[in-house]
């Protein structure tokens, strides 16, 4: 059986938490394969809504197995502080599995991050605050943490100690803060050992073995297409790879045992932090979809910079990604709008561009060409059925559909569970 990665096509916030409860009861593993608690997964089921930042949405599905694999970075304060709520809740967490590969975020990664964005000033980049920048650099600089670490207390006061030598001179003498103490840190790290040391595992090996017997793997990335290291608005860009090439690294899968890519994409557009958004919004109509799609970050808090959908992003994404199939969400928040712009291109110093520019500094000055679709009065978030919505927004998903180069297989019109109308099984 397959492996399925599922992917944010835009810049992140795209939905994806309800697109893996969607196929949560009909898979067997439930993987996180980058990022760390700056995700914001929020899943509805009933009356209850759950907001998830660092375990995969498969936590909530009681037949699953969740999983952070090998390319996650972790805060062990936030896992336990998350496990601990969903276990208050009445959620079973105990199938949990951790890769002893993961690396660890750091109280001095945490302060690293967000002195070094209030030293960039107007240049910042908008990060989350997480540490998860000053973790993956540590992870490439070969000086970070690891899982395994904290079960050989000798190594890890041993890179604790080396590490935060170097760390303190930059708090210190660069950034003119105080240092942190190391005794203080080993203490804290052992002490998250016992706690961690049931869930680990190698979860490569589990999960290559859980494809051989036929079960199903469902990667869920985080953050989206834009926000990636490589492939993304860079340097306004996460820290690690959330597109699909990035799920075989982060899970320890090989490229063959991934048989489908599922791009989640938004009706429309939004972003959190800085950075390029040609089709974001300065006026009342941004404001008009920030309150009818609650753009407000699940994770710090902010407000989401919102815009019209940008089929030159959805492309790019479906081409990046090799995206088979699209989950379209949010529909319902554009009922009610005449007619509906939906970005086709960009003008730059009067050059038409119908793919995203080659350089970040036309990226910057671009400017979105508009086609104009009709819009829809009623209400669709009681619909249940593809055939069932207005002839506009059969239209306007199928126009989207063509435009992204890629079969739109299902279409959110709600948060809820039953808020999906599935046009083919994603599964
Ligand atoms: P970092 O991931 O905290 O380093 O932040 C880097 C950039 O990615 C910032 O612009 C963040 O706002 C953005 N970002 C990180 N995680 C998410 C997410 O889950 N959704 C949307 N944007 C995110």
């Amino acid at each position: 059986m397959p492996a399925i990665t599922l992917v944010g096509a835009q810049w992140g916030d795209e939905g994806k938490g309800k697109a893996t409860d969607l196929v949560g009861n009909r898979v067997d593993y439930v993987v996180r394969y980058q990022g760390g608690n700056n995700a914001g997964h929020t899943v509805v089921i009933g009356d209850e809504k759950y907001a998830l930042h660092l375990l995969p949405s498969g936590i909530l599905s009681p037949d699953v197995v969740p999983v952070i694999a090998n390319g996650v970075v972790i805060d062990p304060g936030v896992l336990f502080e998350e496990l601990r709520g969903l276990r208050e809740r009445g959620v079973d967490t105990e199938n949990l599995l951790i890769s002893a590969n993961a690396h660890l975020i750091m109280p001095y990664h945490r302060a690293l991050d967000k002195v070094s964005e209030r030293f960039l000033g107007k240049g910042r980049i908008g990060t989350t605050g997480r540490g998860i920048g000053p973790t993956y650099a540590d992870k490439i600089s070969r000086v970070g943490v690891r899982v395994q670490d904290m079960f050989d207390p000798k190594i890890l006061r041993k890179k604790i100690e080396l590490t935060l030598n170097d760390k303190n001179q930059i708090l210190t003498k660069v950034f003119n803060r105080r240092g942190l103490d190391a005794e203080q840190i080993i203490d804290e790290y052992l002490g998250y050992a016992d706690m961690l040391r049931p869930y680990v595992a190698d979860t490569s090996l589990v999960l290559n073995q859980a494809l051989d017997e036929g079960k199903t793997v469902f990667l869920e990335g985080s953050q989206g297409t834009l926000l990636d290291i490589d492939h993304g608005t860079y340097p306004f860009v996460t820290s690690s790879s959330p597109t699909a090439g990035g799920a075989c690294a982060g899970a320890g899968l090989g490229p063959t045992r991934i048989s489908k890519v599922v791009g989640i994409l938004k009706s429309y557009t939004t972003r959190v932090g800085s950075g390029p958004f040609p089709t974001e919004l300065l006026d009342e109509s941004g404001e008009w979809l920030r309150q009818h799609g609650g753009e407000y970050g699940v994770t710090t808090g902010r407000n989401r910079r919102c815009g019209w959908f940008d089929a030159a992003i959805a492309r790019y994404a479906t081409r990046i990604n090799g995206i088979t199939d699209i989950f379209l969400t949010k529909l319902d928040v554009l009922s009610g709008l005449d007619r509906i712009p939906v970005c086709v291109g960009y003008n730059v110093e009067g050059v038409r561009h119908d793919e995203i520019p080659l350089t970040q500094t036309e990226f910057h000055h671009a400017t979105p060409i508009y086609e104009y679709l009709d819009g829809w009065d009623s209400d669709i978030s009681h619909v249940r059925s593809f055939e069932e919505l207005p002839k506009n927004a059969q239209a306007y998903v199928r126009t989207l559909e063509e435009m992204a180069g890629a079969p739109i297989s299902a279409v959110g019109v709600g948060p809820g569970r039953d808020q999906t109308l599935e046009l083919r099984s994603l599964v």
